[in-house]
């Protein structure tokens, strides 16, 4: 029995200017063939896949198509998403014949002139393997689900959690899905709703006792251990898309049991749209946030998730509303904020470790939101920013963020790198030499998956409301293109 593998991994962010393209795929590190087994076994959902699949009493032979992931960011071109396409079709070849695929996907990433990457990829995997071939996919949970990518998955698996700490076990989800669909017999029904709704992220912890989508978690996990019940999620989609059929939705796989997929379906997306004002947050601006750090940092620290300029959205990452604000304060207690700047590096390695940077800082990725900033600073460290990231988004999963610098302007540490990441890592702050848990002040760059690292650790978290490519409240934004009536840009959407 010959089991194949692959993953397709961006969340595109429709605001970012700046186009996702074939090169950010190469950086950020494609695999293909067997070299995908070897390197991917411990990460995300491959390495769920493969060590699920490596327990089958069955033992399948595992086999590598390819890995193709890029770091959210704007609309990929045309051409990359062909040469996507094009890539994952050709591993199909090479790989010859197979029982079964399963695909590691996103589920939100657009491309020009495709705003369904996903399923238009597996239409073409579907067309090629013909109908009897199970193929079952991951989804992130802010995937847009579309009809398309239903009718040619047998099965959809999406992420229960936001912080997405159960990466991994998703991929060990769908594998133990395959397993049932190949050895058991069982044959997967698949209901699928969308709903008129796109839920603001900021409130969206399932971790978090008090929050809606703890209970609504709990119920998806319920539902699983269900007789008949093969899989259940919901996606509360990526807001930040501008596309024509945005919506979130509710997938329920029963095996062979049309009748009780459908009903759970219509029970989940009833709970789903009857929860979605708990999802809106009180947001402070910019100043307000500030100004309360401020006040509370000397005795702990404080957390602003700069929602607007999130990395791991898909957002620019070169925003200064935020350190615009840090800079009028003198600051007891290290406060740390990150800029993407490749030109920032390039220039700090020029003049070396010690001297000063003379300015400006950010402000150029998106003109739109965010205006660069007078600024002398220090050049404190230069550094590679390479680490292997655990926790949210990520089990064992290499980041490589490239050539990055620490700047200083009094208290506050300003760590630039070449290219975009996990922003709000821990990890990115320890390998630039910095201790984020022992900061007074800390900028995430993350509406939510950063509470994964931090609550525990901090004494106060708030959400900054600034403009940006992923704001928090972008239902104020103008988009063009998402279907209508559709909460919460009409309030008065029924489903
Ligand atoms: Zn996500």
């Amino acid at each position: 029995m010959r089991v194949a593998v692959g993953q397709l991994w961006q969340e595109t962010n429709t605001f970012n200017p700046t186009p996702t393209t074939r090169r950010d795929f190469e950086e950020f590190g494609v695999i293909r063939g067997s070299e995908l087994i070897e390197r991917m076994a411990d990460t995300n959902e491959l390495g769920g896949f493969i060590q699920s699949l490596r327990r089958w009493p069955e033992t399948p032979e595992i086999v590598g198509l390819v890995r193709l992931p890029s770091w959210p960011s704007g609309t990929a071109t045309a051409e990359t998403f062909i040469w996507l396409r094009d890539e994952l079709l050709a591993a199909i070849e090479a790989a010859g014949p197979c029982d079964a695929i399963l695909l590691a996907l996103h589920g939100a990433l657009v491309s020009a002139g495709e705003p369904d990457v996903e399923g238009a990829v597996l239409e073409a995997v579907r067309q090629r393997i013909g109908p009897k071939i199970p193929l079952v996919a991951t989804l992130d949970l802010h995937a847009n689900i579309t009809e398309r990518m239903v009718k040619n998955a047998d099965a959809l698996v999406l992420y229960h959690t936001a912080p997405h700490i159960d990466v991994f076990e998703s991929g060990q989800r769908a594998a133990r899905i395959l397993r049932r669909i190949l050895i058991e017999g069982v044959r997967p029904a698949m209901a699928f709703r969308k709903l008129p709704m796109v839920a603001p992220v900021e409130r969206a912890n399932t971790q978090d006792p008090a929050s809606v989508s703890h209970r609504l978690r709990k119920k998806l996990e319920l539902l699983e251990i269900q007789p008949g019940v093969l899989a259940a999620g919901l996606a509360t989609v990526q807001p930040w898309l501008d596309i024509p059929d945005l919506g979130s939705a509710v997938i329920i796989v029963t095996d062979n049991d049309p009748a009780l997929s459908s009903r759970l379906a219509d029970q989940l997306a009833a709970n789903l749209w009857g929860s979605r004002h708990e999802y809106l947050i009180e947001l402070m601006n910019a100043a307000e946030a500030v100004r309360l750090a401020h006040d509370l940092h000397a005795e702990g620290l404080v957390v602003l998730s700069d929602c607007a300029d999130a990395t791991t959205s898909g957002s620019p990452g070169d925003s200064t509303w935020l350190l615009r604000e840090l800079i009028e304060y003198r600051w007891k207690r290290p406060v740390l904020v990150t800029l993407v700047s490749p030109e920032v590096v390039n220039e700090c390695r020029r003049l070396g470790e010690g001297a000063i940077h003379p300015g400006p800082l950010g402000g150029v990725r998106d003109h739109r939101f965010s205006k660069p900033l007078s600024l002398e600073t220090r050049i404190e460290r230069l550094f590679d920013a390479r680490f292997v990231m655990s926790g949210h988004l990520a089990r064992n999963m290499a980041i490589d963020m490239g050539s990055s610098v620490v700047l200083s302007h009094g208290d506050v540490r300003i760590v630039v790198t070449s290219r975009s990441g996990p922003h709000f890592s821990p990890l990115l702050f320890q390998t630039a030499g910095l201790d984020a848990f022992n900061a007074g002040v800390l900028i995430a760059k993350s509406p939510c998956g950063f509470r994964a690292s931090y609550s525990a650790h901090a004494r106060e978290i708030k959400v900054v409301n600034a403009p940006g490519c992923s704001p928090p409240d972008f239902w104020k934004y103008e988009y063009r293109q998402i279907p209508r009536p559709l909460w919460p840009w009409d309030e008065d959407t029924t489903y």
